[in-house]
């Protein structure tokens, strides 16, 4: 019998494996995919290693894959904290920029207000007046929650830690999937099932049982709602409420290729908004390390849109913003893949979100430490959900509390 087993190969999965293994505990990963990394997948495409999911290093002065990033030989790069916008194709510059941009520290302190004040409400909520910017700014916040911010937690978003990002030239994706390299790993098997006895906890899955003295659960939230591994005996009602209060949040990407964009004079790695409503506003990080590579994005209700659109409408949706933009120029842009997070078994979504009053479900989740279970995952995370950062920390987390039972 293993010492620990982990549900879930993803960020949260492969720190919480490292921990135990480095503290000489023998652990074993389950993973349903065939494949590590969760939602940090890295892909090859056009002869150029692309990220699909997650791609930002961010809050880069806390996070410890920066550290461990450079010491297993990755090459990162500071991301530029500039935004351009562009407003029917043409670049926002000069006072209507600045007026634009004034709006960044009002919205913080507002967001800042919310949090000191303990009552909780929805980030749509405590906007202040921003003026003719303030659809702009929703785009914004949703494109970096991944939720309609009529439906969001202000408290949960000001929680939110900021600080300094990083890209990673081989994508972040490679990164967890070195990581995990020491690591025993059954890949392509699917938990169904966790059954915790007095002193261990059996993982079924269709190829077999693996048996654990302890079990640390990092699949989604989504996936833990949607039932598709069960709990024997059943999870207590409250941490059943906690689970139910996160809902899933919607970020997708395009990949293009666009060798004379005219973001080139821009420069590289900068996130370009695109000023617009529901079904035209969207967002581009464009030439991906000063190359010919650009991510258009959605996030929250934008990226919704998506949900229930195949490759092909989305592909055409694609086309249709970028027309709609920049006009005949956007005909040279090569779409070489988009992305179904939403839509995918093992993650339902792109993150975890939380609407008002729920973003103590995080905490719940966190402090579970019912019988032989114990949860991490970026959804576990106060103050760096849905990053890979934060799901690190979390899995890492996770583990310390093993180690220090089994050695009690
Ligand atoms: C398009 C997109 C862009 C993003 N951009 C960024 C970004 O730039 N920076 C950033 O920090 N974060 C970003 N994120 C969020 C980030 O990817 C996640 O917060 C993080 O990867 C979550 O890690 P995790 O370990 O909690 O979950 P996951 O990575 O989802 O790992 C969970 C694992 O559990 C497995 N699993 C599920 N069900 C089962 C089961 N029944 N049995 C066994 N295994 C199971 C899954 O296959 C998966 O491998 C992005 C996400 C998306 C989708």
């Amino acid at each position: 019998m293993l010492d620990a087993v982990v549900i879930g190969g993803g960020a949260a999965g492969i720190a919480a494996a490292r921990t135990l293994d480095a503290a000489g505990l023998s652990v074993a990963i389950v993973e349903a995919r065939d494949r590590l990394g969760g939602r940090a997948h890295t892909i090859l495409l056009d002869g150029a290693q692309v990220d699909e999911g997650a791609h930002w290093m961010h809050m880069a002065e806390v996070n410890p894959l920066v550290g461990l990033a450079r010491r297993a030989g990755f090459t990162s790069r500071r991301a530029p904290e500039d935004r351009p916008l562009y407003d029917n194709g043409r670049l926002t510059t000069g006072a209507r920029r600045r007026a634009m941009d004034r709006g960044w520290p009002k919205l913080d302190q507002a967001v800042a207000r919310v949090a000191r004040s303990g009552v909780d409400e929805t980030l749509a909520a405590s906007l202040p007046a921003l003026g003719e910017w303030t659809e702009t700014f929703a785009f914004g916040l949703g494109l970096y929650s991944g939720a309609d911010i009529r439906e969001l937690s202000a408290i949960d978003y000001a929680r939110t830690a900021d600080g300094t990002n990083r890209f990673l030239k081989d994508g972040y994706g490679a990164l967890l999937a070195r990581l995990a390299r020491p690591l025993t790993v059954h890949l392509g098997r699917p938990a169904t099932r966790l059954r915790s006895g007095e002193d261990r906890v059996v993982v079924e899955t269709a190829a077999g049982d693996v048996e654990a003295r302890w079990a640390i659960v990092t699949a989604p939230t989504g996936v833990l709602k949607g039932g598709a591994i069960r709990f024997d005996p059943e999870l207590p009602a409250d941490l059943v409420d906690a689970v139910a209060g996160f809902s899933p949040a919607a970020y997708e990407h395009a990949i293009l290729r666009w060798p004379e964009s005219p973001f080139h004079r821009n420069g590289a790695d900068q996130l370009t908004l695109f000023r617009g409503d529901q079904a035209t506003a969207a967002a581009m990080l464009a030439c991906i390390g000063g190359g010919d590579l650009h991510y258009f994005e959605l996030g929250g209700p934008h990226a919704k849109i998506w949900r229930n659109g195949d490759e092909a409408w989305k592909r055409a949706h694609v086309r249709e913003v970028l027309s709609l933009h920049f006009g005949k120029e956007s005909d040279a842009a090569e779409i070489l893949h988009v992305t179904g997070w939403w839509s995918d078994p093992w993650s339902r979504g792109s993150w975890s979100v939380c609407a008002p009053g729920r973003y103590v479900a995080r905490d719940a989740l966190r402090h579970y430490s019912g019988g032989r279970l114990r949860f991490a995952s970026e959804a576990t995370s106060p103050d760096q959900w849905g990053t890979v950062g934060g799901a690190w920390r979390e899995g890492a987390r996770a583990a310390r509390k093993i180690i220090a039972a089994l050695r009690s």
